[in-house]
């Protein structure tokens, strides 16, 4: 099993990244993971609290799937460069997994993050395009940020004073975008009084305008009425000469649905992992799913009528069974509702999820078709079979496909297929 392990092991990019990465991405390991981790020792050091073993559960990235997405998105913005959102640890993926490979695509011209540690990690993990991280942040903050060359947001009404200072200890100005708040009542400097504001800023030696951008709240008729607030707000700011740099506003719902909002980029990231912006965008766009949990068989044991399986017990067999292990549970990111609603696919054949889910296990019964081996890959989610698929499961388990992967555990390795 080591041997499988260690060449299974090959090419997998471990450590998640996300809140996570920080110990990781600024630690020496990291400058490993720029290309293939190939030593399982080196995988042992990358993640946080364990070694590898052959009970690891593990999340594969789908390169060919994300490609796909990438094409469709740019194909439905019109060729618009794609600023790839890489947020929440990519939306629970593993950002320094997905971000260097959506930045290698050459319809994805930047990326973008909302926390610190994961600019740096994209850093970290080898990305040298544009980085755009979308929050405030603190003054120690941006000046990290700016030495490792990302992109700032600011919308506070301070942010001018603050940008002084830094760019003063810097000695250079910062390259800021101005965050508006069209309506989404979020983050962002809201319209109505963005003007003076940016005219402050452009005017400061601290600040080089980079961008200017807001957010949809994903409403047609709502989003009309936002995207004519930006679109009055640069005009006026065009008028008094504010330099406004790159124009963005588009995440999938309205790349999908207004074009008008495509300006210079577009800031969209669902649709790029396989979800569609609504029902109606089904038909648009023919979007892959992007992932799979996958765990091996450890165990397979024949039970006689009258046992029962799993703490309380929440079941009792009542015919000769045959249970197999898997070790993936709920801590991974398997919904705890899962038991009893789905199923797991292994050698093309589905069996269903029975007693009950725990933390680090989930029990399947193969009696129907008994011919699993341990060792055997169980995929629990994924794209190989309809009632495994993201959604599927999602929905069995009562939750959305975007909370089924924003849940994923970050410890979990990450193998890019
Ligand atoms: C998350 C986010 C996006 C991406 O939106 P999707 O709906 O996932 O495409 C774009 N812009 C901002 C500011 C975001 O926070």
């Amino acid at each position: 099993m080591d041997k499988t392990r260690r060449s299974f092991l090959s090419g997998v990019a471990v450590c998640a990244g996300g809140a996570l990465s920080t110990g990781c991405a600024t630690g020496a390991a990291l400058s490993q993971s720029k290309g293939a981790v190939s030593d399982v020792s080196n995988i042992s050091r990358l993640r946080p609290g364990g070694s590898i073993n052959s009970n690891d559960p593990w999340i594969e990235i789908d390169a060919e799937a994300f490609r796909n997405n990438v094409r469709e998105v740019s194909r439905m913005a019109g060729g618009t460069p794609i600023m790839a959102p890489v947020k929440n640890n990519a939306y629970g993926l593993g950002d320094i997994v997905v971000g260097p490979l959506l930045a290698s695509m050459p319809e994805v011209s930047r990326l973008a993050c909302v926390r610190v540690s994961e600019g740096l990690a994209l850093r970290a993990a080898g990305v040298k395009k544009p980085i755009l991280n979308m929050s405030e942040v603190t003054e120690e903050e941006i000046e990290e940020l700016v030495l490792n060359g990302i992109e700032i947001t600011c919308w506070l009404d301070d942010a001018g004073e603050r940008l002084d200072r830094v760019s003063k200890r810097l000695g250079k100005p910062i390259p800021v975008h101005f965050f508006i708040d069209t309506g989404l009542n979020r983050e962002g400097m809201p319209y109505n009084r963005a003007l003076p504001w940016m005219k402050d800023l452009a005017r400061r030696s601290s600040v080089k305008v980079a961008g200017i951008y807001t957010m949809f709240i994903h409403d047609i008729e709502h989003d009309k009425v936002q995207l004519a607030r930006f679109n009055q707000l640069i005009a006026e700011a065009r008028k008094e000469n504010i330099p406004l740099g790159l124009i963005h506003a588009s995440p999938s719902y309205t790349t999908f649905y207004l074009p008008e909002a495509r300006f210079d980029t577009v800031r969209s990231a669902t649709a790029l992992f396989g979800l569609y912006p609504d029902a109606n965008a089904v038909s648009m766009a023919d979007l892959k799913y992007v992932w799979r949990l996958r765990a091996r068989v450890v165990r397979l044991e024949q039970l006689q009528p009258g046992e029962t399986v799993g703490f309380g017990p929440k079941y009792t067999v009542e015919k000769p069974t045959t249970l197999a292990l898997l070790p993936v549970g709920s801590t991974d990111g398997y919904p705890s509702s899962a038991v009893n609603n789905c199923k797991v696919l292994i050698g093309g054949h589905l069996y269903p999820v029975v007693g009950s889910i725990s933390s680090a296990h989930t029990i399947i019964d193969v009696s129907e078709k008994p011919d699993v081996s341990v060792g055997d890959v169980a995929t629990l989610v994924g794209p190989d079979h309809k009632e495994i698929e993201p959604r599927a499961v999602a929905k069995q388990a009562g939750i959305g496909h975007y909370a089924l992967m924003s849940r994923l555990n970050p410890l979990l390795p990450r193998k890019l297929v």
